[in-house]
């Protein structure tokens, strides 16, 4: 047992009605739980011993060995999406405040904006994968990003800040296939606070 599904801070009812207790409890302990599972059973198939976190494994993506290297993308890539998710939603409403509401305006001109952006690529998105707010040190700026199925920023040199997952399986229980609903509610979840701390990582 390598990696362990990390506790959610807060109680499983605590999101609802956006995330209900049922979905939440799904999410996290069935889904999330499996990528875990299968990530270190890879790891042990094998016989990967390194005491990498798992932000670190995706971010030597291309250096991996050949066999080890997919089952990271895809397992570590989601063990590593669904921790980020949870730990930026709360039950507490907050807004971008300091160091963090000065580069969004910088690096977009308001929040308005940014949301827009984001909501955009939710809604282009075809299939399955993540929208992000990231921290872009090529530039040093923030920006926006999809990625398909359960790919990481951290395997593109990109601090990952906060995450949307626009898997069916996550909307699928409360909003059945309206992702731009499911997008739109997310949004009074997000911990502003942690997705602020994160810029320090
Ligand atoms: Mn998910």
């Amino acid at each position: 047992m390598r990696y362990r599904l990390p506790a959610l801070p807060y109680p499983l009812e605590a999101l609802a009605p956006v995330i209900s207790r049922e979905a939440l409890d799904l999410h996290h302990g069935v889904h999330h739980q499996a990528y875990v599972d299968k990530l270190n059973a890879a790891l042990v198939e094998h016989a990967w011993n390194g005491r990498e976190s798992v932000d670190e494994l995706l971010r030597n993506l291309e250096s991996l060995p050949d066999p080890l290297r997919e089952p990271v993308r895809n397992f570590g890539g989601g063990h590593s999406n669904h921790s980020l998710f949870w730990e930026t939603l709360t039950p507490s409403p907050s807004q971008p405040t300091r160091h963090l509401a000065k580069l969004i305006d910088r690096d977009f001109g308001n929040l308005a904006v940014l949301r827009h952006h984001f909501d955009k690529e939710a809604a282009g998105l075809f299939g399955s994968g993540w929208v992000f707010l990231v921290w872009d040190p090529a530039p040093g700026a923030l920006d926006v990003v999809a990625l398909p199925n359960q790919d990481s920023p951290w395997s593109q040199a990109r601090l990952p800040l906060l995450a949307c997952d626009v898997w069916e399986h996550a909307h699928y229980l409360d909003y059945r296939q309206r992702r731009d609903a499911w997008v739109r509610d997310w949004w009074h979840l997000v911990d502003w606070r942690q997705v602020e701390k994160r810029l320090d990582l």
